[in-house]
């Protein structure tokens, strides 16, 4: 199987990796539900932009298995996801739409994100360009779009040959990424750092600051959130901060970052006014990140961004910084 891009950005040892399946656009439900599969159209669009000098290469990976999903999901989850795909129009919840082909896609999105956790062991660096989403996911149930939690399958895939490992996931979406903060709330490896908008106000109602995590994972959890009308400028500058903080205190040996683009001012969704220059001084910074604590080890993985516009110039664009970042650690991923 060939894609115009893999042909574009073959594979190169050493080069950034942007996993996509053409199976991902095969999810497809009502024509005015914004998680729609022109989103990564869009994204697939831009990316045809970049430069051809660009170190990155476009891979598409296996799908997953039934196995594989079963590193983060229940058995018995996974097989009424799959048996509902073929008879049921959504699945647990009313924004979850299903149609013939989303197991598919649901599969191939998640064999992209698996596909980052070798390149994370590989000491690489990698943007998988998943739809549909996944930080709403949690181990048994579908919400907000999302059916697999695609990070914690890149976790996973790290920790199932590094069991020690520690992972710091910053998730940037405007929406709190409640999926991934049950998943890990137990879990002192793991650092979930979200930033959000003022669950008071927004989807899913939930990462309020006092929720830091639970039992020996209590202080590895950080819920940063946002004022509706907030500026841009602010917005960075608490991220900047608070970041900083979590550096202090946690060194992890890969950094996972959740791109949502929905806190844009364009978004259809946000309460936010971020702009692209925000978004992209925000990826500086996550570069350094990975750059100072990680030896470059970084995975992407794309979450929400409603606004197809916003997402084809975007997401190209932070391909385009991680793929020029230096990555001193780097010996080249795993094929
Ligand atoms: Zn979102």
């Amino acid at each position: 199987m060939t894609h115009p891009l893999a042909e574009r950005f073959p594979l190169r040892n050493g080069n950034c990796r942007v996993y996509c399946h053409p199976d991902c656009l095969w999810h497809e439900g009502p024509a005015d539900h914004p998680e729609r599969p022109e989103r990564l159209e869009a994204i697939l669009e831009g990316c045809l932009e970049l430069p051809k000098r660009l170190p990155v290469s476009f891979v598409i990976p296996e799908a997953a298995t039934f196995d594989q999903l079963r590193a983060v999901h229940d058995k018995n989850y996974l097989q009424r996801l799959e048996e509902a795909a073929h008879h049921q129009s959504t699945f647990m919840s009313d924004d979850n739409y299903l149609c013939q082909d989303s197991f598919d896609a649901i599969r191939a999105a998640a064999g992209c994100a698996i596909a980052t956790g070798e390149t994370l062991l590989g000491n690489g660096r990698a943007f998988a360009l998943t739809r549909p989403p996944g930080h709403h996911a949690g181990r048994s149930s579908a919400e907000g779009f999302c059916f697999v939690n695609h990070i914690a399958l890149a976790v996973e895939t790290v920790r199932s040959e590094r069991p020690g490992a520690r992972f710091l996931i910053v998730d940037f979406d405007v929406h709190h990424g409640n999926g991934i903060d049950r998943i890990y709330e137990r879990d002192d490896t793991v650092f979930y750092y979200s930033i959000h908008g003022d669950p008071a106000h927004i989807y899913p109602n939930s990462g309020f600051p006092d929720d830091q995590g639970s039992a020996q994972g209590h202080g590895f959890t950080r819920n940063v959130t946002i004022g509706e009308g907030t500026s841009g400028d602010e917005w960075l500058r608490i991220f900047a901060d608070s970041l900083s903080e979590v550096e202090r205190t946690f060194a992890p040996d890969y950094l996972i970052v959740g791109a949502g683009f929905d806190a844009h001012r364009e978004d259809p969704f946000s309460l936010l006014e971020l702009e692209d220059t925000h978004y992209l001084a925000a990826a500086q910074l996550l570069i350094q990140l990975a750059n100072d604590h990680c030896e470059g080890r970084s995975a992407w993985l794309l979450e929400g961004g409603y606004s197809t516009s916003v997402l084809k110039r975007l997401v190209p664009a932070c391909v385009s910084l991680l793929a020029d970042s230096s990555n001193p650690g780097a010996r080249g991923s795993r094929d």
